[in-house]
C-alpha cells in the first residue's frame, strides 16, 4: 500500500500581530499532523484565510479575496478546500458558507487548534461542511505551537508569544469583545516554558501579545509586593537565559499602573518602546468611546515613562471621525500628538462595528471629514516622526539583526531598542547579533547605517 501524500495548506493572514500569531500556531499544528505548507495560493490543496474586523474595509477585503479564489478554484480545481478562520469567521459565522457555497470551513477564534481535525474531517468525506464559532475553555492556552527551526527559510531571532486572548473593555467602537471573547489568560509557567523552547532555539527578543496586556492575570494571580500580575510575568520572562530583549503589545493607558512604568527602569532586557492607543485627545471623546482614562491621565504616563527611560520611544493608535467628533475635539488630538510627539501612530477613520454602540451614536462623521481629518494628522505625524529619525544620524544605537531587508534583500534589517527599523549592509555571520551601528542617514521611518563603522568588536 502506498504512502498518502498529506495535502497542503496555504494561510493567508489580515490584520494584527495575534491574528499573524494564531496562524503561525495554525501552521504548526497542521505541520505536526502531517499536512505540507505550501509557497503559494496556486500550489495549496487548501486555502485558508484568517481574517480581521476591526475595520470593514478588512472584512470586505477578506471576502472580495475568498470571491476570487473561489472563481478560480471553482473553474480549474474544485477540490481546492477553502476555509475562513479568526474574527470575521467568529463573527459572521454560517453566513460566510451561506454567501460563498465554495468555502467549506469556518473556524472561531476559540478554535484554531481545531482547524487539522476539521480539515482531517474534510478530506475523509466525514463532512463536508464544519462551522465551529463556539467558545471553549482553555483555548487561550491553545495558541503556543511554533513551526519547527527546518520549516522556516532563517532561524527568527524575533517572536510573538499569545499570553491571553479576549477584552473586557467594551469601548463602545471595538468589536472585540464580541470577535475574541472574555478576557483569559494563560499561566506564567506555561507561558514561560514557550519563550524557554523559543529561547533554545535562537530567539533573542521575544514580544509578549495580547488585546489588553495590562489586564494580564487580574482575575487568577493576585499582586505580589504591589506588583501587578502583568509585571510578574515581565520578571519571570527577564530571567530566562538567551533572551535579550522583551517587548509587549497592546496596554491600556487605564492600567498602566506605576510598577510597569517602574518595570522599564528594573529589568534591562525591556526594551525603551512603549505603543500606547490613545484614540483621541479630546476628553469628551474618550469618554463617549468608553476609555476609562482622561488626556491628563495619558500624558502624565508617558511623561513617567520618559522619565524612567529618556529615550523612550512611543507609538500609539488614534481614531478620527468617532461619531461627535468637532473640529474642536479633533483639534485636541492634533495637540496631543504635538506635545507627545509621537514617533510613529497608527491612524485609523472610524468605521462603524456591527452591534457596538458607538455605530448607532447620533452625530456619525461623514466620510470626507474623516479623509481630510486623516490626512491632517498624517502629516502632523510625519513630521514629528521625520524629525525624531533626524535627530538619530550621527548617533550609535544598538540593533537586533533580524535578517534581508524586505524592501532590498541584499541588505540587513533589524530594530533599534526603541524599535526603529535601522537598514545596513552586512553579511551573513551578522544574522542574529546584536550589533552597535552608526546611523549615518535617515528616511521615512527607517534608519541607514553604514558598513563601513560597523562595530565589529
Ligand atoms: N486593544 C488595544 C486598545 O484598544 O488599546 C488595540 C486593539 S485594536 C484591534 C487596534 C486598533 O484598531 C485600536 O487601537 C483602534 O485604534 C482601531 N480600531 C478599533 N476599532 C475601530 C473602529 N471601529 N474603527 C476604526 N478603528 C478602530
Amino acid at each position: 500500500m502506498g504512502v498518502a501524500i498529506m495535502p497542503s495548506v496555504y494561510i493567508k493572514t489580515y490584520g494584527c500581530q495575534m491574528n499573524e500569531r494564531d496562524s503561525e500556531a495554525v501552521a504548526a499544528q497542521l505541520a505536526a499532523k502531517g499536512y505540507t505548507l505550501a509557497p503559494s495560493e496556486a500550489a495549496a490543496d487548501v486555502i485558508l484565510l484568517n481574517t480581521c474586523s476591526v475595520r470593514d474595509m478588512a472584512e470586505q477585503k477578506a471576502i472580495g479575496k475568498m470571491q476570487n479564489i473561489a472563481a478560480e478554484v471553482r473553474k480549474h480545481r474544485p477540490s481546492v478546500v477553502l476555509g475562513f478562520m479568526g474574527c470575521m469567521a467568529q463573527s459572521r459565522g454560517q453566513q460566510l458558507l451561506d454567501q460563498l457555497p465554495e468555502v467549506s470551513l469556518v473556524v472561531g477564534t476559540q478554535k484554531f487548534h481545531r482547524t487539522a481535525e476539521y480539515l482531517d474531517e474534510i478530506f475523509q468525506g466525514k463532512r463536508k461542511k464544519i462551522v465551529d464559532v463556539g467558545t471553549e475553555a482553555g483555548s487561550e492556552a491553545a495558541i503556543k505551537e511554533h513551526l519547527p527551526l527546518s520549516q522556516k527559510p532563517i532561524a527568527p531571532v524575533t517572536a510573538f508569544v499569545s499570553i491571553m486572548q479576549g477584552c473586557n473593555q467594551y469601548c463602545t467602537f471595538c468589536i472585540v469583545p464580541f470577535t475574541r471573547g472574555e478576557e483569559r489568560s494563560r499561566t506564567i509557567p506555561d507561558i514561560l516554558e514557550e519563550c524557554r523552547q523559543l529561547a533554545q532555539n535562537g530567539a533573542k527578543e521575544i514580544t509578549l501579545l495580547g488585546q489588553i496586556v495590562t489586564s494580564y492575570g487580574k482575575r487568577d494571580i493576585p499582586l505580589r509586593e504591589g506588583r501587578s500580575a502583568f509585571v510578574q510575568l515581565l520578571e519571570a520572562v527577564h530571567e530566562l537565559e538567551g533572551l535579550e530583549r522583551i517587548r509587549f503589545t497592546s496596554p491600556h493607558p487605564k492600567g498602566y499602573g506605576d510598577d510597569l512604568v517602574e518595570a522599564y527602569r528594573r529589568l534591562p532586557k525591556l526594551c525603551q518602546s512603549a505603543h500606547l492607543p490613545v484614540q483621541s485627545g479630546s476628553d469628551r471623546i474618550l469618554k463617549a468611546m468608553h476609555r476609562g482614562y482622561t488626556r491628563q491621565r495619558y500624558l502624565d504616563i508617558i511623561k513617567k515613562l520618559r522619565q524612567a527611560q529618556p529615550g523612550m520611544g512611543v507609538t500609539t493608535d488614534i481614531i478620527v471621525g468617532f461619531p461627535g467628533e468637532t473640529e474642536e475635539d479633533f483639534c485636541q488630538t492634533l495637540s496631543l500628538v504635538r506635545e507627545v510627539e509621537f514617533d510613529n501612530a497608527y491612524i485609523f477613520k472610524y468605521s462603524p462595528r456591527h452591534d457596538t454602540p458607538a455605530a448607532v451614536m447620533a452625530g456619525q462623521v461623514p466620510q470626507p471629514v474623516k479623509e481630510e481629518r486623516n490626512a491632517r494628522l498624517l502629516t502632523e505625524i510625519n513630521a514629528i516622526g521625520r524629525a525624531h529619525y533626524d535627530q538619530r544620524v550621527g548617533q550609535t544605537v544598538q540593533i537586533l539583526v533580524e535578517g534581508p531587508s524586505k524592501k532590498n534583500p541584499s541588505r540587513l534589517t533589524g530594530r533599534t531598542r526603541c524599535n526603529k527599523i535601522v537598514v545596513f549592509e552586512g553579511s551573513d555571520r551578522h544574522h542574529g547579533q546584536l550589533l552597535d551601528l552608526k546611523i549615518t542617514r535617515a528616511g521615512s521611518f527607517t534608519l541607514y547605517g553604514d558598513p563601513a563603522i560597523l562595530n565589529l568588536a
